[in-house]
């Protein structure tokens, strides 16, 4: 581009310069001058304009490509070019930074995909190809949902509660468990974490393995020395007090180890999720009827024991497991009342709830130990329960049984004062009676 002067000083010395020939010739070939230099003037920065407006239409513009400029438009091409160099530069950074970023991504033993408002692929890390068996740069903008197949993972998605991580078998890979957790962030995106846990999976089903057949196998020769003790007692054939009494511990100590084993037994069976809850409509004051019954032979007398059946609801479930931990909370509450106490079985339904209650008056617990009180084998006084004849896994199966039917377990306790458990079952779990 030519070096033509433009601008108000220009056109002030055209005007001069027309001006002098006015004055030294005549008023017409001073026009002419003056009309032939401001169409000049008029070209040049109507090229300059054409000039700017073909670099802005370059797809990648840079300052090496930008056209030459005097005066005014050299100014404005001047200072584009130090823009140009200026954005260049944080592009560079931000580039670098993202690289760095995707390296530290790539690395990380977790797969992890970033999800858009819309729960679509915007992006993922070399592991998370490998977990999901998709392809980053093809799959980018497709549904998650589309590529992690499994039913739970959708309701995972639609629940927007991911407190807790979901656990899936990957149907591509059928050896491959993960351990899937979504973390939302930004404006309503999610990072989609996966863990690798086929290994600690592969340990956790050989100690539920063993247990299991640990307890099976112990449970036959059990049985037969506890029928031999009682044949023993029976018939006489001890004479010795001291050979009596040898006798009934021995009954009692085998007694109890057989209901260690069948509760290690039934905690194995809850925790084997190949195992489904049954869907038994499960008419619950039926149950409540006899746990009851089972209540007063067990307190023998010794306790005031109440049942309100606030409700004719049955529940969606498994009749053996609901027994099962019912049972458990109400015999805990005759073990764990002294003489004379109280106990309170209830049946409810509450905003649409159904909730199971025991209420005792019994000796309590501290406010400590209870979150702690269904771990299995966790007792707040080892002695005393041992002496109730307990065997430690009770409240475990009591809050198996409830997961398994996305039920809750409230315990409300105060040392000296009593306690009352009660386990709260979803509306879905209702079946309420339609009048006949
Ligand atoms: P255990 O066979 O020892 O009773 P559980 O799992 O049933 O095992 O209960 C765990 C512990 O919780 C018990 O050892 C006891 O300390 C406490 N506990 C359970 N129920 C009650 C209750 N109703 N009152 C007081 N303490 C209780």
């Amino acid at each position: 581009m030519s070096g033509f002067p433009g601008g108000l000083v220009v056109v002030i010395l055209l005007t001069a310069v027309a001006g002098g020939i006015w004055m030294i010739s005549n008023i017409v070939i001073a026009l002419l001058f003056y009309s032939i230099a401001l169409l000049l003037l008029v070209i040049y920065h109507l090229r300059c304009l054409a000039a700017l407006d073909r670099w802005l239409q370059i797809p990648v513009p840079t300052s090496s490509t930008l056209p030459d400029g005097s005066g005014a438009w050299g100014d404005v091409f001047a200072r584009l070019a130090r823009l140009m160099r200026n954005l260049s530069q944080s592009h560079q950074q931000v580039s670098l930074a993202l690289e760095r970023l995707r390296r530290a991504t790539s690395a990380m033993p977790e797969g992890v995909v970033i999800l858009d408002v819309a729960d679509h692929i915007e992006w993922c890390n070399p592991v998370a190809e490998q977990h999901f068996g998709i392809d980053c740069n093809r799959d980018a903008g497709q549904p998650i949902t589309f590529l992690v197949r499994q039913s739970q993972f959708a309701e995972y998605l639609a629940t927007h509660n991911y407190s807790e991580p979901l656990i899936v078998k990957q149907t591509r890979h059928q050896e491959l468990i993960l351990s899937l957790q979504l973390v939302p962030y930004g404006d309503k995106q999610k990072l989609l974490i996966s863990r690798d846990i086929t290994r600690l999976e592969g340990v956790e089903t050989m100690r539920r393995d063993f247990v299991a057949n640990v307890s099976h196998e112990l449970l036959t020769p059990l049985t037969v020395i506890g029928g031999f003790f009682e044949t023993l007692s029976e018939e006489n054939w001890v004479s010795s007090e001291m050979g009596k009494r040898a006798l009934v511990l021995m009954a009692d100590q085998t007694k109890r180890m057989q209901r260690l084993v069948e509760d290690l037994l039934t905690l194995s069976r809850l925790e084997n999720s190949q195992n489904q809850v049954r869907e038994e409509n499960v008419n619950v004051a039926d149950v409540l009827r006899e746990l009851y019954q089972e209540a007063q032979s067990l307190s023998s007398g010794r306790h005031h024991i109440s049942l309100n059946l606030d409700t004719d609801v049955k529940l969606l479930g498994s009749i053996d497991e609901l027994r099962s931990a019912f049972g458990n909370l109400v015999s805990n509450a005759i073990r764990y009342t002294a003489d004379g106490g109280e106990v309170i079985l209830s049946w409810k339904n509450q905003n649409g709830q159904s909730v199971f209650t025991v209420q005792d008056s019994g000796i309590g617990i501290d406010q400590e130990h209870i979150p702690r009180l269904v771990e299995r084998f966790y007792r707040v006084d080892l002695s005393r329960s041992r002496g109730t004849g307990g065997t430690g896994l009770g409240l475990a199966i009591v809050k198996h049984v409830l997961n398994r039917h996305q039920a809750r377990l409230e315990i409300v306790s105060e040392p000296g004062k009593g306690s009352c458990f009660s386990a709260w079952f979803p509306e879905k779990r209702s079946i309420v009676q339609k009048d006949e």
